[in-house]
């Protein structure tokens, strides 16, 4: 045999082994639960090192369990202390990672058109929604006590953070954070998991999720839940870094004189919504995805698409409190296994 060809077919050898080597690595789908923030968090990996693996979910459980004592809306910890300060009109001094979680969110509400207000949490307080037992009996707030609230409407952009310092001059902001703590956990955990060098992966807490990469050399696929049941909306084959939250008013409720009133609440009227059951939004990171369905709700039919236009969001599905549905095209494109019929817009 001719040298040459010798070398030929060593190198051929060589690629091939190579082709092998790449191939042989045992990627699995390893499955674990959490239950944090009162949810079930349900992590998916797509990987071949499981000790890896559950090395990187072990720093999740212990920064999202922190986020979640640290961020509570009306128990102690971080957000109380930031709270107290600014209600007392005191400054209070934030950590790096703070003030970048506060800054987004300042702009998320001003994107939000003020829908989203994470400022309204003495509102909220007021209807009886900080508290872990539902559904909650006593009646609702007087007008008199929401009209007086309404005059003194706090905003995100009373609030000034200056070289870590934060303040305000409005003693009625209340720091809420439910509308997008999850969001935020969620960026955190994929965030984690990506220093850990986890490219494939999903984290969902109960239907509210954010995906990276993919199972193999298939997409991940995602259900998207019925408002008030278990049973499934439709499939969306999810496309690499995606965050799909839906925010429903139907979940947590006052229920009074046999009325309900949802614990999401609209910040121009004091009241919560009744217009819309159910926003779910696409888009590419929990933070914002879990804002924007919040904001979406509180928005209505009336002014929706102003709002997803203002955050730019172009996949948006609602589902009306009559049973009809409006949704952006490129969301229903998406959506597999539905028997939906929504109104579209683009
Ligand atoms: P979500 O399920 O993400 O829509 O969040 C609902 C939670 O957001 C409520 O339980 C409140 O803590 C908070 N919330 C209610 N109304 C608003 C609002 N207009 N803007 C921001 N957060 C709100
Ligand atoms: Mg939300």
């Amino acid at each position: 045999m001719k040298i040459e060809n010798v070398f030929k077919i060593s190198v051929l050898v060589l690629f091939f082994n190579l082709i092998v080597a790449c191939n042989s690595n045992q990627d699995k789908l390893i499955k674990k639960q959490y239950f944090i923030f009162g949810t079930i968090i349900d992590v998916l990996v797509w990987h071949d090192d499981e000790h890896l693996v559950n090395q990187a979910l072990t720093e999740v459980e212990t920064e999202l369990n922190g986020m979640h004592s640290q961020w509570h809306a009306w128990k102690d910890g971080r957000l109380h202390e930031i709270n107290h300060a600014l209600r007392a009109g005191e400054s209070f001094e934030l950590t790096d990672e703070e003030v970048q979680f506060i800054q987004t969110t300042q702009l998320l509400s001003k994107q939000s058109l003020g829908n989203f207000n994470p400022a309204i949490g003495e509102l909220i307080h007021l209807w009886g929604f900080h508290t872990d037992d539902y559904p909650i009996t006593e009646p609702p707030p007087s007008e008199s006590e929401i009209n007086d609230f309404l005059a003194h409407m706090p905003n995100m952009e009373e609030i000034v953070i200056n070289n870590n310092q934060i303040s305000s001059k409005n003693p009625r902001i209340w720091l809420d954070y439910g509308g997008v703590a999850k969001g935020y956990a969620i960026d955190k955990a994929i965030n984690i998991l990506k220093k850990h060098g986890i490219e494939n992966a999903i984290v969902n807490a109960g239907g509210d999720l954010r995906s990276i990469g993919s199972k193999g050399d298939k997409n991940w696929k995602v259900a998207i839940r019925k408002p008030n049941s278990e049973d499934v909306l439709a499939v969306i084959s999810v496309q690499g870094d995606e965050s799909i939250f839906t925010s429903g008013n139907y979940e947590r409720y006052k229920e009074f004189n046999g009325k309900r009133y949802a614990h999401i609440i609209d910040p121009k009227t004091g009241y919560g919504v009744e217009e819309i059951v159910s926003a779910t939004v696409v888009t590419d990171n929990g933070t914002k995805a879990d804002a924007a369905a919040t904001a979406l709700i509180v928005a209505g039919t009336k002014s929706w698409q102003k709002v997803a236009q203002s955050m730019n969001l172009d996949q948006v599905l609602m589902i009306k409190s009559d049973g009809m549905c409006v949704a952006t095209v490129k969301i229903m494109q998406r959506l597999k296994q539905s028997d939906l019929q929504c109104e579209t817009v683009n």
